[in-house]
């Protein structure tokens, strides 16, 4: 299959984790940042090896993306790009999302973080044949009081580009049970729920998203392997995972491409979806994703097309949306 040429959808995939290292160098120069003035340099504190060692060595290569996306122009740029780049390899529908408590150290509000990244995205859109929708993520190690703060303040752009919200960084067991007020509240508003789990071993976490939280879709969720609870529960209520295979290897979750659940979870009924995480963190693409996939486990156009019309069902959009993208696999 020529993957590049074939329609993709990516449900998941982090704006921090995905910015052009040219693009860094230009804000690290305009801003005078005191950061890396190498592209060399840049390129290798923004991806991770194939051979890092956990989750949170993963997490470390968010650190410059991060100091370089602190201005309103600089957040409309890199959501532009990223709707670009994914233009570029027929990515027809993408949910990128982002973390707002981290663009505030230039003193940014929420409103304005979000309205930044939601301009650059409808610019995008503008020119190229491609539509998004933002996910507002909220950092785990961070109190509760903070995620009701990013729940509260992102409400007025419901509908508007900002479809659901989600919990994400590194994941320790029975996290879930501190945020099950913002996640009531973000559900009573309208958001819709998708969250991180059972990306780093603990299947459990996956349960308590879907019973705790209202999780309607799950971060990874590759360890349901080991909880039978978590594992019937994705099956029985067709609870989409969002699958990201390199970003899986990474960060250990599996050792190679040919050893990850995605397929037997497939043949099982699962209903998974194929995604990138981090364009950048995990040196990938849609296509990329899909080619290593195709590659280890010999699949066929047929199947390819399910994991996309999974896809389709998964999105937070609207039945007319889906159906757009239903008719570009026809
Ligand atoms: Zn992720």
């Amino acid at each position: 299959m020529n993957f590049n040429k074939m329609p993709k959808i990516d449900l998941h995939c982090h704006l921090d984790g995905s910015l052009r290292a040219e693009t860094v160098l230009d804000i690290i120069k305009k801003n005078r940042l005191e950061l890396t003035q190498s592209l060399e340099g840049i390129r290798k504190q923004l991806t991770a090896p194939l051979s890092c060692s956990s989750l949170d060595e993963y997490l470390r290569c968010f650190d410059l993306p991060i100091a370089v996306m602190q201005t309103k122009e600089d957040l409309e740029r890199v959501s532009f790009e990223l709707m670009e780049d994914a233009a570029m390899e027929n990515i027809k529908y993408i949910e990128i999302r982002f973390a707002p408590q981290q663009h505030t150290k230039e003193g940014l509000t929420t409103k304005e973080i979000i309205q930044s990244v939601l301009q650059g995205m409808s610019r995008a859109e503008k020119i190229y044949d491609i539509k998004g929708n933002y996910i507002l993520s909220c950092m785990r190690h961070l109190s509760a009081e903070s995620a009701m703060k990013i729940v509260e303040e992102g409400k007025q752009f419901i509908g508007q580009g900002v479809v659901a919200v989600d919990l994400c960084g590194g994941e320790v067991a029975g996290f879930c049970h501190k945020f099950i007020e913002p996640m009531k509240k973000a559900r009573e508003y309208g958001y819709r729920i998708t969250v991180h789990a059972g990306e780093t071993g603990i299947g459990q976490n996956v349960a308590d998203a879907i019973e705790l939280l209202g999780a309607e879709r799950i971060g990874h969720g590759v360890f349901i392997t080991n909880s039978r609870e978590a594992y019937n529960l994705v099956k029985e209520r067709k609870i989409p995972l969002e699958i990201c295979p390199t970003s899986n290897i990474q960060t250990k979750a599996v050792k190679n491409y040919g050893e990850h659940p995605i397929y037997d979870f497939y043949n099982d009924e699962i209903m998974v979806t194929l995604n990138t995480d981090n364009r950048t963190v995990s040196d990938t693409t849609m296509t990329e994703e899909c080619i290593q996939i195709e590659k280890a486990f010999h699949l066929k156009k047929e199947e390819y097309t399910d994991i996309y019309l999974n896809s389709v069902e998964a999105a937070f959009i609207s039945e007319d949306e889906k159906q757009k993208l239903r008719e570009y696999i026809k």
